[in-house]
């Protein structure tokens, strides 16, 4: 049994090591209070533990599967701290799944990597069918690798406004034009390119198209006052990240403040301390920063409030869920948080004007979304502008 707990693996880094040591013993405890005398618990680094059950079949297994998932979903509270996580969890059986330890553990966590993209909180059984997947997902990234030489990869760009319905920027988005399966998805295809590497080259070239589609559209006329560009983690631990953003603009003869580089909170945490470092580096050149997807991960406001960031966008979860009392609290305090810490606030996937006239009433600076426009290839983009 595979056992990842999400979100825990940098809690030393945000919070202290007397908090991550507090918290391993807690999770070590009520694993164990879970388990019989002959079963085996094993830490296996960070925040993933493996069980291993010599006497057991797979109700047995389920079972046990489901009580540790409920046992490690219960909040922490460790010194005034209420820490969440959402295990998920992958199972292999001997001898179907493998006949060493090597291999079921593979299998394993497999299985566990399926449980997390069905929605953590969860656990699923190894089966041969992600075998197939995970054959699947070779085919995928080697067709990725290829993608960017056969120009097959495409920005579009989304509209973000103001409360006044003005354009104050667009954000670029990645898509796949794939000669078979026609638009894949940056969801499907972008965490494929973290695990590959490839969205280092891959981020290289959004950075690249986005800063020259910026220069083509000044040197026609065209208002679009900034670029919002995402940012993955692997890219933003490149050590030559700064210099090379600061030569494309160069080259293109471009403000540093027409971009602006979107980071999520778990990219920033991962290591805050040399995030803080690069911000500030990027922020010298003039570059926008903005949290993205914010509130979604546990943001240390500690280390946010020294963060030199520019804006906030507020997650897409948070505005659907506008439509009742808690949405509206959530929302507010985060606008209240920004507000006091100097950043600007931008709501992402506002869909209806029931959502915008909650959000004008929180005083939210700025909107993004479908009730706007949709990400629009640039000839449709442009049409979008002379509307
Ligand atoms: P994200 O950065 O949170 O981007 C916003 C996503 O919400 C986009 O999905 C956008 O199409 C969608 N969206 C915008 N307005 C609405 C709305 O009103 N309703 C709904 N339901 N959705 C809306 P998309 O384009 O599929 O991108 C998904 C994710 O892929 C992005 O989430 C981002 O994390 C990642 N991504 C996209 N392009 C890039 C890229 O160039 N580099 C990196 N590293 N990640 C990228
Ligand atoms: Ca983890
Ligand atoms: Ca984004
Ligand atoms: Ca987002």
């Amino acid at each position: 049994m595979f056992i990842d707990l999400d979100r825990f693996k940098n809690i030393n880094d945000t919070l202290g090591h007397s908090v991550g040591d507090q918290l391993l013993v807690e999770v070590g405890r009520r694993l164990l209070s879970l388990l019989q005398e002959k079963d085996t618990l094993t830490r296996l680094g960070g925040d993933e533990f493996i069980i291993l059950l010599p006497e057991t079949n797979e109700s047995g297994a389920g079972h046990l599967a489901e009580s540790v998932v409920r046992a490690l979903s219960t909040p922490y509270y460790l010194s005034g701290y209420e820490l969440i996580s959402t295990p998920s969890i992958g199972i292999a059986m001997a001898p179907v799944d493998g006949s060493t330890l090597e291999e079921l553990l593979r299998a394993a966590d497999a299985a566990m990597y399926r449980a997390k993209a069905e929605g953590r909180s969860t656990f699923r059984f190894f089966t041969a069918q992600m075998q197939q997947r995970s054959a699947a997902r070779l085919k995928l990234e080697a067709e990725l690798r290829r993608a960017l030489d056969k120009r097959e990869l495409q920005l579009y760009y989304q509209p973000q406004c103001n409360m006044q319905g003005q354009l104050v920027g667009v954000e670029a988005l990645l898509r796949w034009m794939h000669p078979e399966l026609g638009v894949v998805s940056p969801a499907e295809f972008i965490p494929l390119a973290e695990e590959s590497g490839l969205i280092v080259p891959i981020g290289m070239w959004v950075l690249q198209e986005a800063i020259g589609q910026m220069r083509e559209w000044r040197e026609r006329g065209i208002r679009v006052p900034a670029v919002a560009v995402n940012l993955s983690a692997l890219q933003f631990r490149q050590p030559q990240l700064v210099e090379q953003v600061a030569q494309l603009l160069h080259e293109a003869a471009l403000p540093a403040g027409c971009l602006e580089l979107e980071l999520t909170e778990s990219v920033v945490l991962e290591d805050p301390d040399d995030a803080l470092g690069l911000m500030e580096r990027l922020h010298n050149l003039g570059v926008g920063l903005a949290i993205d997807d914010f509130g979604t991960g546990y943001s240390s406001l500690n280390y946010l409030r020294r963060f030199p960031v520019d804006r906030l966008k507020i997650d897409r979860s948070f505005v659907q869920d506008l439509e009742q009392g808690r949405g509206i609290a959530i929302v507010r305090a985060i606008v209240s948080l920004a507000r006091s810490l100097g950043f600007v606030t931008i709501a992402e996937g506002v869909e209806t004007t029931a959502q915008l006239e909650q959000l004008r009433r929180l005083h939210c600076d700025q909107v993004q979304g479908f009730l706007f426009a949709r990400p629009m290839a640039v000839i449709q983009l442009e049409a979008w502008l002379q509307r």
